[in-house]
């Protein structure tokens, strides 16, 4: 281990990867916007218990990845996912006379997971909440603005939604009885972990990655089996809203959200394109989480995406911003080119000066940081008020006078 690599699941976003990134966050918080979410910040650290409690004791998240530390006597958590801290900031500021409330987030999350393509221990997500619905439209919204996202980053063919219930809580429990009967005599084929969750949260062996488990849960009683009557209504408008809307989809009666507390939707937009970590967006509805951390009965429904993940998917990275090079001959020039360029910035153009070297080292740099134009003069310019303006895909140059140098520079732009 050495202290100048950065820690092993973190990574450095240098600048092509910011771009990626920006790409997604951006497009996801204007998107976010256009459908009523506003974003709000939630702090990268709480206490340990916000967690503890909202994912229950036996998630991956709380026995195995997070990351966890005392200070003054405190336990305190680096957030692992986004929904815990907006349910507890719902509660702190008394947001409850404010439903329905739609907010986006953006950030870092972090997880000690084994590092792999697609699965870091730093990562990013986008996500929204919308909180106070107890309607499937607020479903059916939530899960357009999702596919809307994919759309807009080209990554709508790459993806397929996939879609269950877990129906209410009187479901949940019929339902549980009957895998607990089926798994229960099998429980010497399952892992260690879902044998200790066969009796506090046997839902969440369906999710297991374990083979011996899969296995064994293949044969397993279907959730749909065992929807009463109110749950199978929420799940059949959930559907005819997404067909209404275009939005194509499949059910996945195995698909169970990691998390617990989740209820009726859950769904995922997966894609085959990065392996094993196919999982880019995902989300569900989870009416218990705000009352259950002491706060007013509130329904709610959210998704969020991993921005690494997206990010890879992306065909081009965005294209950065051309500026305009500011390129001084002589001396006195160089005088005036912290002016202009400061001019320049001022009324707005990108505009980027090379700090040392000859007209000819200054324009090689200007090329190879795809300037567009560039602003050169030396004394005999200057005599005159002018500057020779370039246009760098061209090859073209003009005089242009000082006076009407932004003017002249907004067909760069
Ligand atoms: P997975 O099944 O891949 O472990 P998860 O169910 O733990 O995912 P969620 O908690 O639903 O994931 O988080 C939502 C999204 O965040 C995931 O679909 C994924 O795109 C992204 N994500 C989750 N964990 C990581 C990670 N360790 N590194 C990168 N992205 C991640
Ligand atoms: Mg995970």
């Amino acid at each position: 281990m050495s202290s100048l690599q950065p820690v092993r699941g973190t990574q450095d976003l240098l600048p092509e990867d910011a771009r990626r990134h920006r790409a997604v966050g951006e497009a996801a918080r204007s998107l976010a916007e256009r459908y009523g979410f506003a974003e709000i910040s939630t702090p990268i650290f709480e206490f340990t218990d916000v967690f503890s409690r909202t994912l229950g004791d036996t998630s991956d998240i709380v026995t195995k990845e997070m990351y966890t530390f005392e200070r003054s006597g405190e336990s305190i958590t680096l957030r692992p996912e986004g929904t815990a801290g907006v349910a507890r900031a719902f509660i702190s500021n008394g947001l409850g006379q404010s439903v329905p409330l739609k907010v986006f987030y953006r950030g870092p999350m972090f997880r000690y997971e084994r590092p792999q393509k697609g699965r870091q221990r730093q990562f990013h997500q986008v996500g929204v909440e919308l909180l106070g619905v107890e309607s499937p439209q607020a479903d059916v919204e939530v899960i357009a603005l999702g596919a809307h996202l994919l759309d807009e980053l080209g990554l709508a063919g790459k993806t397929v939604l996939e879609l269950n219930t877990l129906g209410d809580a009187e479901s949940r429990a019929a339902y549980r009885e009957a895998l607990v009967g089926y798994l229960s005599p099998k429980s010497g084929s399952l892992s260690e972990d879902s044998r200790a969750r066969l009796e506090r949260n046997p839902l969440r062996i369906l999710d297991s990655k374990d083979e011996g488990d899969r296995a064994v849960v293949a044969g397993a009683p279907l959730f749909t089996d065992f929807l009463n009557e109110a749950s199978r209504v929420f799940f059949h408008r959930l559907q005819d809203g997404l067909t209404a809307l275009g939005i194509p989809f499949t059910v996945n009666p195995r698909l169970v959200r990691g998390l617990d507390y989740y209820c009726h939707t859950a769904f995922e937009f997966t894609t085959t394109a990065l392996g094993a970590q196919g999982t880019v967006l995902a989300g569900g509805r989870y009416d218990g989480l705000i009352k259950m951390m002491g706060g007013p009965q509130t329904p709610g429904i959210g998704w969020a995406a991993g921005v690494e993940r997206l990010a890879m998917l992306l065909e081009a990275p965005p294209a950065p911003l051309r500026p305009i090079a500011v390129v001084p001959v002589g001396a006195q020039a160089e005088r005036t080119a912290l002016v202009l360029a400061h001019r320049l910035r001022r009324a707005a153009f990108a505009v980027d000066l090379g700090y040392s070297g000859n007209p000819a080292k200054r324009m090689k740099r200007a090329d190879k940081i795809g300037a567009r134009a560039a602003v050169i003069f030396g004394e005999d310019e200057l005599a005159r008020d002018a500057v020779t303006v370039r246009d760098l895909e061209t090859g073209e140059q003009q005089l242009v006078a000082m006076s009407a140098l932004e003017d002249h520079l907004t067909r760069f732009r």
